[in-house]
């Protein structure tokens, strides 16, 4: 089916019964599975589905071992490091489970030029050269002006500058491009309609097609990395892994020239009143990245600091390829300005303890851009 955007392909299918054919999996499917990845024979969607499912759990260890020597074949053993810079907290969207949801009453701010070259510079001199921008959703205080002119500020400082902002349409993500920017990561959130609706209940946000369709505009125009996820903690993880790997198979057979990128953050607290978090468990977790690895071979897989220090070192090596490092989520947080973070991360280690940590385990730290490097 030749589509234009993923969301003619989401519509296709019902989320309950996505849900339904991954419990619907057998340790017998798992086998098979892992069967043909020994004989070598292309996998396809139905053995993702097979991995991801929970009968795959009792096979943990073996599909551990084939994500890692998948991740050393693709990527070596190199790490890619980068840090968020938040360029404000001003939103007009409510997400009930984010801490800058438009209700939420906090100090709200957005970086001015000077307070911007000053986390650049903080952020250089401690190494980092590959940076990711992050805004909340507000049009008129940080509209494509501002965005565009903050690229161009970052790009006299970093050799990469990704952006997670709110969607856009496909010329502005060009007027980025052409500023600079080289990655997009729009992250959807919850494929599950009905909870994209229950959550999302105010502003541009609230338009869950035009954001499942962001990261097809966002290949048109030509970004190098798109970056796509689901928010763990939502709606049934199950669905959401199913449709996630829906579409990076779409992104991936439509846009060849970009490299897909997934990751799966897990909920963490946040300023406001959300309470209505499905654990994931870190033996879940692990499965998922694992199946990603093991079927999406040549995606990156990014792993945040909302992960604990621990389970981050646990995994390293067995399918991630980029963690974030001695993050930061609120606007002039690297300068110490006293404003309100997006969410509390969990590993608080600088740049310096996460490098020695990749080192100590025989894995090479990479500040500047691999993809460009290896390009
Ligand atoms: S998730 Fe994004 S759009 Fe939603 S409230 Fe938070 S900053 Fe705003």
């Amino acid at each position: 089916m030749n589509t234009e955007n993923f969301s003619e392909v989401f519509a296709l299918h019902r989320f309950s019964e996505a849900v339904e054919e991954v419990n619907s999996r057998t340790p017998g499917d798992v086998e098979v599975t892992l069967h043909s990845i020994s004989s070598g024979r292309k996998l396809n969607f139905s053995d993702f589905l097979s991995l991801i499912s929970p009968s795959a759990d009792s096979y943990l260890e073996e599909l551990a071992i084939h994500s890692k020597e998948i991740t050393l074949e693709r990527f070596g053993k190199a790490i890619q490091l980068y840090t968020p810079l938040y360029l404000s907290n001003e939103c007009r969207s409510s997400c009930l489970y984010c801490g800058f949801s438009f209700e939420n009453r906090i100090p709200r701010k957005t970086l001015s030029e000077e307070e911007l070259r000053r986390e650049a510079e903080i952020l250089k001199d401690l190494g980092f050269r590959h940076i990711l921008v992050l805004t909340g959703e507000d049009y008129s205080k940080t509209p494509l002006k501002y965005i565009k002119r903050s690229i161009e500020i970052l790009k006299e400082y970093f050799s990469s500058v990704s952006i997670e902002i709110y969607p856009m349409k496909e010329e502005d993500y060009s007027e980025l491009i052409s500023a600079g920017a080289d990655g997009l990561a729009l992250y959807q959130e919850t494929y599950h309609p009905d909870t994209y609706k229950e959550y999302h209940i105010r502003g541009v946000k609230k338009d869950m097609i035009f954001r499942l369709d962001g990261p097809d505009r966002g290949g048109r125009a030509g970004f190098r990395k798109i970056g796509i996820g689901a928010l763990l903690g939502l709606s049934a993880p199950l669905g959401e892994m199913y449709f996630l790997g829906l579409h990076a198979s779409h992104l991936l057979g439509k846009y060849w020239r970009s490299q897909i990128q997934i990751s799966l953050p897990r909920m963490r607290p946040a300023k406001g009143e959300f309470s209505k978090v499905i654990r994931v468990n870190d033996r879940e977790f692990a499965r998922f990245v694992f199946a990603f690895r093991i079927y999406f071979r040549d995606t990156g897989i990014v792993l945040s600091t909302r992960e604990s220090a621990e389970f981050r070192d646990n995994l390293l090596g067995l399918g991630i390829t980029q963690m974030s490092a001695g993050s930061k989520t609120e606007p002039g947080g690297y300068q110490g300005l006293d404003t309100l973070e997006q969410f509390e991360i969990e590993d608080k280690r600088s740049l310096e303890e996460v490098m020695e940590m990749i080192r100590n385990r025989g894995y090479d730290p990479v500040l500047k851009d691999f993809d460009k490097a290896i390009l």
